[in-house]
């Protein structure tokens, strides 16, 4: 069978044009027509010194469709607008360099929030974003900083002492030269010839200098901080602990994002007041139910949902434990059976007896805290409880005990709900809605580290990620002819 001839140095009579490289139903030509819908007011320029400047819309569809396609460093950007035609028909040919494209993403941060509510904006105009059930979730990012690079914060105010102390004795054995120097040709000489050392000792002290400015006053000493990302911190992940943010994540069942953000906490505990006001901020509206894992309970969560009237499911377990004691020990009386009297601030248990509150039960962490009162009753009285055995597996003397704190209401709700068949199908959404879209975020997008050091960064690098997943979506849904784009506005 013969070869079809091909020649590299192939010329045409008519000059290609870009346009043709790009198939009439490629994704990119949705998304350049999605991104000019946009109201893009507050973008700073890409100014070049000495130059124009490049088209901010035009910066947009190249930086986020590097985003949608996990192409996320600016030097690689760069050379995709010389090599891969699609992103060289977003650009319309024209080749920002790296820095160019890293100063828009990094300068651009309180543009980019109204960028992704006018997203969602557009996302509602072509029948998209259900706020009906929202999922929220965070998964830690590795940080731009290595492992080597964290002290504790003892051994870098240690460090600073030594450098500070360092500078000292070479400044005193310049100065004693000095004098030498004087004593044996005059005192003519410049007096700037300090030492090479002396430079880098004093360099030294404003490195450690500047990492301990970022260091909040009342941290620990076994807090550790890194030297080249003095603001993350080492996270528990699966499969270990490393330098990392907490990013946290809101979806709909569209699977869009309608809230981004990251924290430097490695709980989300108080992630979730931010992420109520974040969603009514960006889509104008609260969700109508939101549910999110155990890592959000909280009593004060709890009630904040429902004074804000949202459908909330934070279960104070994980999935697969909800109901696990009622399970296994059916006949065993749970605390709904013990009554509640808020006059005499006392339970009374299933067989008529008085818990009264004996002692309290402190919980503090670094981020958290909580206080409940422990009710028990009089001595004595459970060891005779014919009752005994439905009430406690408990074998000690003490019997059984019940605790309460402010949020006891709200946690009892909250408990009957999960505990009933509607409620398990409703909160088992959960994890179709949210874990896909990280994972998404994660494979597709390659947000595994952030490239931009600081918390600032890491907001302005999870949003970027954010718009541009949700703008993926809104392509797939006008491909699938879901939807027509609207006119531009
Ligand atoms: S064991 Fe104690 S708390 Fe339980 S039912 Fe008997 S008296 Fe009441």
């Amino acid at each position: 069978m013969p070869f079809i001839p091909y020649d590299q140095n192939q010329s045409y009579l008519f000059p290609p044009h870009l346009r043709d490289w790009v198939a009439d139903d490629h994704p990119a030509r949705v998304f350049s027509d999605l991104v000019d819908r946009l109201d893009i007011a507050g973008f700073k320029d890409a100014a070049v010194e000495g130059r124009p400047r490049y088209d901010t819309r035009m910066m947009l569809k190249v930086l986020l469709w590097g985003y949608a396609n996990g192409i996320r460093a600016s030097r690689k950007i760069e050379d995709r607008l010389r090599s891969d035609v699609v992103f060289m028909w977003l650009s319309g040919r024209q080749a920002p360099d790296f820095r160019t494209i890293c100063d828009f993403r990094r300068c651009n941060e309180a543009a980019i929030d109204r960028l992704f509510a006018e997203v969602l904006v557009l996302a509602k105009a072509l029948g998209m974003m259900r706020l009906g059930v929202v999922a929220l979730d965070g998964t830690k990012v590795r940080a731009s900083a290595g492992v080597k690079s964290f002290k504790q914060v003892k051994k870098w105010r240690a460090a600073l002492d030594e450098a500070h102390k360092q500078v000292a004795e070479m400044l005193a054995e310049a100065e004693a030269a000095d004098r030498a120097d004087d004593e044996q040709y005059g005192d003519d000489k410049r007096g700037d010839e300090l030492p090479e050392e002396l430079a880098d000792a004093r360099e030294r002290v404003a490195r450690i200098e500047k990492v301990l400015a970022r260091v909040d006053e009342n941290a620990k000493d076994s807090l550790k901080v890194s030297s080249t990302d003095p603001e993350a911190r080492f996270m528990h992940c699966p499969g270990g602990s490393m330098p990392a943010f907490n990013a946290q994540v809101a979806v709909t069942e569209d699977q869009l994002i309608v809230y981004a953000d990251v924290t430097r906490e490695p709980v989300d505990t108080n992630q979730l007041q931010p992420a109520v006001a974040g969603i009514e901020r960006n889509c104008g509206a609260k969700p109508k139910r939101l549910l999110a894992d155990a890592g959000y309970k909280s009593g004060p969560n709890m009630r904040l949902l429902e004074q804000a009237e949202v459908d909330g499911y934070l279960p104070e377990t994980e999935e697969k434990n909800i109901g696990k004691v009622k399970r296994n020990y059916p006949e065993l009386y749970g605390k709904e059976e013990f009554r509640y009297d808020p006059e005499r601030d006392c339970y009374i248990c299933p067989a008529g007896q008085v818990l009264r509150p004996t002692t309290r039960n402190r919980r503090r962490t670094r981020y958290s805290g909580s206080e409940a009162k422990v009710y028990r009753a009089a001595r004595g009285v459970c060891l005779a409880c014919p009752q005994r055995e439905r009430c406690t597996k408990n074998k000690a003397r003490a019997g059984r005990s019940v605790s309460r704190d402010d949020y006891d209401e709200e946690r009892l709700r909250m408990r009957q709900k999960l505990a009933a068949e509607e409620g398990r199908a409703v909160y088992a959404k959960r994890k179709c809605l949210v874990e896909p879209v990280i994972g998404q975020l994660k494979i597709v997008g390659r947000l595994v580290q952030f490239l931009l050091r600081g918390i600032l960064g890491a907001k302005i690098e999870f949003k970027w990620g954010a718009i541009a997943h949700n703008l993926l979506k809104l392509v797939r849904k006008v491909l699938a002819g879901e939807a027509e784009p609207v006119p531009a506005g």
